[in-house]
């Protein structure tokens, strides 16, 4: 299936941390963690400033500079991944 141009991609940002013992320790009080766990994913939702919309679809508005974090992305909805490259495309920019 090809790119949806959904942008879903570029609107959030995931990643692990590993927080020091005084922070694991809070966040199993919260019962964000479970006691023994060292790491921490976390997803902030935030749209890229790069995003642009053509109406429903995004695009990509620095493509070629894109960083390499964008680049290696492999899309679960789109096989072949970094599929934003054609929603760029589709809008000639
Ligand atoms: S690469 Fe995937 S998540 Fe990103 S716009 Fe295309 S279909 Fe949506
Ligand atoms: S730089 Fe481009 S490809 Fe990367 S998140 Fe932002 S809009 Fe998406």
């Amino acid at each position: 299936m090809a790119c949806q141009r959904c942008g879903e991609c570029c609107r959030k940002v995931g990643f692990i941390v590993q927080p020091q013992k005084k922070m694991l320790d809070l966040l199993v009080a919260h019962g964000l963690i479970k006691d023994g766990d060292k790491q921490l994913k976390l997803t902030v939702w935030h749209d890229c400033q790069h995003l642009v919309w053509d109406g429903e679809f995004a695009s990509c508005a620095i493509y070629d500079d894109r960083p390499e974090f964008c680049s290696d992305f492999l899309c679960p909805r789109a096989r072949g991944g970094g599929k934003i490259q054609e929603a760029r495309a589709m809008v000639g920019s």
